[in-house]
């Protein structure tokens, strides 16, 4: 049987431009062994499987090179190169510091660290997982770490640089170590395949990398497994068998559903995931990173952040652009809430499916709330202007018209001569008194005129009505002497005598005359009488005089 040499092993870096993923790295060690500025101690942080072991190998195997390359990497075809590569170098030593955490263990170290090398310049000593160091086997090592012999390099390694004592870290060169990219994954992973003369699809080698979570090694080991249960082959719907992963592809459904608001295809989705053996967790958590994944498919400028194929980047677009993102937000901040819930609840399917049908209203919910909000702005600004023509005054009373017939008073103010026009021109009277003005009041206001008594002449000015201008006096004066007038006049036979008598009546406006009534024919003759006629025949003439707040006295 052959000897079967596992991927992470048979394609292990031998060279700094191998690693995959680590340049900023590589590249600083290239340029410090070219410059010949090499540290003495090194601490490699990192998650698992990205390259610290094989970068510290790589770098011991280079300084005991005897013949670099010019671009400092190792000849690989030297004395000590050949036996770095058979693993029988004297002048590299690996402690595991997981199993040797003690303070002798360290002590034992440091006597090995006296000795000079016997062939090459430098021994090196790779110490992994050295956060699992006592306290006590630190401190033993710092003065060794500190000022080592000038032929000794350490290189100290681990998953847990927080437990690294400060005065262990203040001692070394830190260099730490990224997750591996996606993309740089997938393209060790298609090296390998063609290498190997094996067939995948860029869909699973996508799947085994994410499922990597940035680690090479843990890729690779996936990727032999799936060589082996596939013979060769790899197909997607083995890979994801095999690794327990939930296909994206139920993801979209759901998502479409969602939108559509199809709770039945919802439902159906779910029964489907649980009885391939998913969890509900899995689930949420699982569309919880599918929404944030059409979330940044979103914007052009977070397109990069997406890792996956180009298939399936290509399904994120097409959602991306269906899906608003206010649903997105909210349906990240449903998910999260009912993960925490997740293992409070007692039926955790119960309590999926039920976060999911809310998910499937929500677009609703939402677009509700949007058009509530505008009709509450539509309300606030129609309401606005309906305020300001109450605020603002109404039209104020046109400007009285200039008295064109010459009053006997000369002290009349204009407010008044508006009243006192009436003789002559009624209908801009009746403007400037009745704003609400209508063609059934007009020979009302023309035919009675206010007419306020004395005691109105202390009214307001704005009341056109007042009489501010004539004392009481000079108007009883004057329309006792028309009065006269009229009585000498009515010995005389005259057909206009009634109507001149109730013209001097509507002048003087405010005088009491004490005259019984001058009846011709039984025609109304006195403003009392006129309206009293008026009156009957137009019934809202008493409202009109009520809301005009008229005083009339006769
Ligand atoms: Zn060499």
């Amino acid at each position: 049987m052959e000897q079967y040499v596992v991927s992470a092993r048979k394609y292990r870096p031998a060279r700094f431009s191998d690693v995959v993923g680590q340049e900023h790295i590589t590249v600083t060690l290239l340029n410090a062994l070219k410059q010949h500025q090499l540290a003495h101690a090194f601490l490699f942080c990192g998650p698992r499987g990205v390259g610290k072991t094989t970068c510290a190998r790589i770098l011991a195997k280079i300084i005991n090179c005897q013949s670099p390359t010019e671009t400092n990497e190792a000849c690989e075809q030297c004395s000590s190169c050949v036996s770095f590569n058979e693993s029988t170098s004297f002048n590299i030593y690996e402690l595991d510091a997981a199993s040797n955490n003690s303070v002798d263990d360290i002590r034992q170290l440091i006597e090995q660290v006296r000795i000079p090398p016997q062939g090459g310049q430098f021994k090196v000593y790779i110490i992994d997982e050295v956060h699992m160091l006592s306290s006590q086997a630190f401190n033993a090592f710092l003065k060794t770490l500190e000022e080592p012999p000038s032929y000794a390099i350490f290189i100290l390694a681990t998953t847990e640089r927080h437990k690294i004592l400060p005065t262990i870290l203040s001692r070394c060169q830190v260099f730490d170590f990224h997750r591996i990219p996606m993309d740089a994954i997938v393209g060790q992973l298609k090296k390998i395949v063609s290498d190997r003369g094996l067939q995948a699809d860029e869909d699973s080698l996508h799947l085994i990398a994410q499922k990597a979570d940035g680690g090479l090694r843990d890729a690779l080991s996936l990727f032999d497994k799936m060589a082996s249960f596939c013979n060769g082959n790899i197909e997607l719907s083995a890979v994801l068998d095999q690794l327990n992963i939930l296909d994206a592809d139920f993801y979209f459904t759901l998502t479409d559903a969602m939108l559509a608001e199809d709770v039945a295809t919802v439902m159906q989705t779910i029964q489907a995931i649980i009885l391939k053996g998913f969890e509900g967790d899995t689930l949420l958590n699982g569309l919880g990173e599918h929404f944030r994944n059409v979330l940044v498919a979103k914007y052009p400028s977070t397109i990069n952040m997406l890792e996956a194929s180009e298939n399936v980047k290509r399904k994120y677009l097409q959602q991306a652009q269906t899906t608003p993102s206010q649903f997105l937000l909210s349906a990240l901040n449903l998910i999260n809430e009912a993960d925490q819930q997740y293992r409070m609840s007692k039926n955790k399917r119960l309590h999926t499916e039920m976060t999911l049908i809310r998910l499937c209203y929500l677009n609703s919910a939402l677009q509700g709330a949007v058009s509530l909000d505008k009709k509450k702005n539509e309300l606030s600004e129609s309401t606005a202007p309906a305020n300001a023509p109450i605020q603002t005054p109404n039209p104020t009373p046109a400007p009285a018209p200039a008295p064109v017939v010459s009053t006997p008073v000369s002290t009349i103010n204009p407010i008044a001569a508006s009243v006192t026009t009436n003789t002559e021109n009624t209908s801009a009277a009746s403007v400037t008194s009745t704003p609400a003005n209508t063609p059934a009041v007009k020979p009302v206001t023309a035919s009675v005129p206010a007419t306020p008594t004395a005691s109105t002449a202390s009214a307001p000015a704005s009341n056109p009505f007042s009489l501010k201008g004539m004392s009481r006096e000079q108007l009883q004066k004057q329309a006792k002497e028309q009065l006269e007038q009229l009585k000498q006049q009515a010995s005389a036979p005259d057909e206009k005598k009634p109507e001149t008598i109730a013209n001097t009546q509507e002048t003087t406006n405010t005088v009491k005359v004490e005259e019984t009534a001058v009846s011709n024919n039984g025609k109304p003759y006195t403003p009392a009488q006129r309206f009293d006629v008026l009156s009957k025949k137009y019934p809202d003439l008493i409202n009109f005089t009520k809301i005009l707040n008229l005083d009339v006295d006769w």
